[in-house]
């Protein structure tokens, strides 16, 4: 059918741009009711008119994931407007790769509160709508962004490295919990896809590096990842892809 997940709710972290953004509007238009969460609310509207244009049902709301009580305040809201969540992709995340010896903490802090705190607001939030969904006998899906720099030995990449090895290995020991209760966990790991992610690196090597593995090579688009995430959830409910790698072909 076109409509495999008709009856969903799904909230999408990091869904201003990117990934995010083309997930949530994929998901909307295989039949999920697509809540949208990032910190610009212009960019969120944008994604929100797309889906409503193509008939869809979406909810905008402008959080800042590493702000707990923020995350559970909307996890109330969209449970009270769109339904119980059966669907997280956990995908907010930010990459500022430089040297260790040029001492950039602050931008190592920022790294470690979104991409590790603010992803375990975000299971901490919806894990109860999760866990009711399945407990209900409806498929539910946590599916959290990692990296191939989770085990690429990279350099520059280690603070952002380690926080993506977190995220894979924190999605195994979830699985252990939360399998036999029919939560689903998995983390999907790409590499190189064309999004906003590079500009944000204030080292001007490894901006370098990386806008030149960009302009060298036919990268993975967002709507790769969109419909590799709409995949991961739509397969019957008894099957979990725990761990899935996506690579551009020509990335070595
Ligand atoms: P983008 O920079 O386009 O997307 C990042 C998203 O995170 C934006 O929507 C941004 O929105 C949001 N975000 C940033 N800070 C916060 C915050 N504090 N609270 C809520 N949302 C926030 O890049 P990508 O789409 O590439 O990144 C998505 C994920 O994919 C990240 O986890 C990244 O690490 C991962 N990834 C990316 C790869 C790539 O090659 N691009 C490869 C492997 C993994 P806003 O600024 O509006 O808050």
């Amino acid at each position: 059918s076109g409509t495999p997940l008709t009856g969903r709710v799904a909230v999408v972290s990091g869904a201003s741009s990117g990934m995010g953004a083309a997930t949530a509007e994929r998901l909307a238009q295989l039949g999920a009711k697509v809540a949208v969460l990032a910190r610009r609310k212009d960019k969120l509207d944008g994604v929100v008119e797309n889906i409503h244009a193509a008939g869809g049902t979406a909810l905008a709301l402008a959080v800042d994931v590493t702000d707990r009580e923020g995350v559970k305040a909307a996890a109330q809201r969209i449970a009270d407007e769109l339904g119980t969540v059966d669907l997280v992709f956990n995908n907010a995340g930010v990459q500022l790769i430089s040297g260790i010896e040029e001492l950039k903490v602050d931008e190592w802090q920022r790294q470690i509160d979104l991409n590790v705190t603010g992803v375990m607001n975000v299971i901490g939030a919806f894990l109860p709508q999760l866990t009711a969904s399945a407990a209900d006998g409806r498929p539910a899906d946590l599916i959290n962004t990692s990296s191939i720099a989770a085990t690429r030995i990279l350099e520059k990449f280690s603070i952002y490295s380690g926080t993506k090895a977190y995220i894979s290995h924190l999605t195994r020991l979830l699985r252990v919990e939360l399998g036999p209760k029919m939560v689903r966990v998995a983390a999907i790991e790409p590499g190189m896809v064309d999004t906003e992610l590079p500009d944000h690196v204030t080292d001007p090597d490894a901006s370098t590096l990386m806008a030149n593995l960009i302009h060298d090579i036919d990268c993975l688009q967002s709507a790769d990842i969109a419909e590799t995430v709409a995949f991961m959830a739509a397969v019957p409910r008894h099957v979990n892809l725990t761990e899935l790698t996506i690579m551009p072909t020509a990335q070595a």
